[in-house]
This record gives C-alpha cells, sequence and structure tokens, in this order.
C-alpha cells in the first residue's frame, strides 16, 4: 500500500469514528480531498484508492493537473472513472469562465455578482454547477466570505440562476486547537444553515472540517470534510 492510500484509509476511519459519536451514518459525509501543490502523480495515486473528489485552489494549477490527470486516466486500459473537481479558493472575476468550464462545484462563492458570472458562463453542456456559499463565521479576523447577516439575500440571488444549483455553505473558521471552541465556532455555521432551511431553502451540504478540525466538524453536522494534509502531507509552497 502506498502512503497515500493508507493515509486515505487513516482518514476515512476516522471519518467513521466521528460520524459513529455523533450517531450519525458514515455516508453522510463525503471526504473532499484537498491536492492544491501537489501534484498529478499524487491524485492518480489517490484515484486509484478509489478517492473520487478534489478541491483546488489555484486555477492555473488545477488546470494543468486537471489535464494530466484526466489523460493518464482515459489512457488506462483499467477504465477509472474522471474524479470530481472542487474550486476551493477566492475567486477573481476574471478567472470565473474557467472556473465554470472545469469545475463540478465551487465553494467559495461570496458575492453575487461572481454567481451571475459563473451562471451565465457554466457551458450548456455540462450540468448546473454546485454551488456553495462562503460564510465569514469568525468575524473581522477572516476578510473571506460573506457576512452571516448577509447570507440570505445572496441565497436568493443565486436560487434563481438557472446554471448553478445551490447545494449549501461553506466555512473556513479561525484556527483553534481544543475539540470544544472547534464546535463552537463550527456550530455558527450549523446554525445559519438549519434556519435557512427552516425558511424553505433546501440546503442538502456543509462544508467544514479540515485535517486538524475535521472531527468537530462531523459533530456539528458537516456533510463535506475538505481535508488536505491528512492525506497529502505537509505542503511545501515553495515547491
Ligand atoms: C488547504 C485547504 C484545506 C485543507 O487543509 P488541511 O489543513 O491541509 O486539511 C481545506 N479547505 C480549504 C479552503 C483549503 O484552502
Amino acid at each position: 500500500m502506498t502512503r497515500i492510500s493508507q493515509n486515505l484509509q487513516a482518514v476515512q476511519i476516522a471519518i467513521a469514528q466521528a460520524a459513529l459519536a455523533a450517531s450519525r451514518h458514515p455516508d453522510s459525509i463525503r471526504l473532499l480531498a484537498v491536492s492544491k501543490t501537489f501534484g498529478p502523480a499524487a491524485v492518480l495515486e489517490a484515484v486509484r484508492a478509489g478517492q473520487m473528489a478534489f478541491g483546488e485552489n489555484y486555477l492555473q494549477e488545477a488546470l494543468d493537473k486537471m489535464a494530466v490527470v484526466s489523460a493518464a486516466l482515459q489512457q488506462g486500459q483499467n477504465q477509472l472513472p474522471l474524479p470530481e473537481w472542487h474550486f476551493i479558493g477566492p475567486i477573481q472575476s476574471n478567472k470565473t469562465r474557467l472556473i465554470a468550464e472545469h469545475f463540478d462545484w465551487v465553494h467559495t462563492v461570496e458575492r453575487e455578482k461572481i454567481a451571475h458570472r459563473l451562471s451565465e458562463q457554466r457551458p450548456h453542456h455540462l450540468a448546473p454547477l454546485n454551488i456553495c456559499l462562503q460564510v465569514n463565521i469568525s468575524g473581522e479576523n477572516s476578510k473571506s466570505g460573506a457576512a452571516p447577516e448577509d447570507v440570505g439575500v445572496l441565497v436568493q440571488a443565486v436560487a434563481g440562476l438557472p446554471r448553478l444549483r445551490l447545494r449549501g455553505l461553506m466555512a473556513i473558521p479561525e484556527p483553534a486547537s481544543d475539540f470544544d471552541s472547534q464546535r463552537h465556532s463550527l456550530r455558527r455555521l450549523r446554525q445559519l444553515f438549519e434556519d435557512l432551511n427552516a425558511q424553505g431553502c433546501a440546503l442538502d451540504t456543509l462544508s467544514m472540517g479540515m485535517s486538524a478540525d475535521m472531527a468537530a466538524a462531523i459533530a456539528e453536522g458537516a456533510t463535506i470534510v475538505r481535508v488536505g494534509s491528512a492525506i497529502f502531507g505537509q505542503r511545501n509552497y515553495e515547491a
């Protein structure tokens, strides 16, 4: 077994344990493998170990990697299906077309203007683009994400766009080292999600939890956990 496949197995076991501790079914949580800064070989190794969804933050890096991964999988005799790609980085408005053309999901929509562009630019031969709205649950300490009080209006706007499928909410909380304070900040996203659904929104996705706070996120209802270093190892940004 390779190191990446061992790590994937360990993360899947940790997800199952956290789910059981929260009286949830392990299948209600999807693992998004965050492959930023790791090359196509690492992604292919994870695909061969059964991992089918990958998260990327940097557009050009992602496009280069996708091309190599798709070519390798289509060449192979073993007919592995192509993985699903999720964009989880900050979005510049001049990059929306390439995101709309190449990704299956976008987790980091925080403005109506970006949502409009993604909907207009989503190619018609592809299924609607799955969207999570990024919410700033940590106050002024983090600049990314819509303010919680603005999310209701954003939900209404995005839900009406024809080429998008609004799935849910995403957050990156301030780092906290202990389980209880991790849960405390993640609970704010869950509460917002439940409030919106009580008002009639049909959201099915809570994208929260990374390598360091995955168990707390699952305890608070995460349906997608975004895990990088626990699968691929430490990132080296200089490389
Ligand atoms: C890098 C990143 C992750 C994964 O972080 P790890 O700590 O390596 O698990 C998850 N979500 C987002 C938005 C990221 O940028």
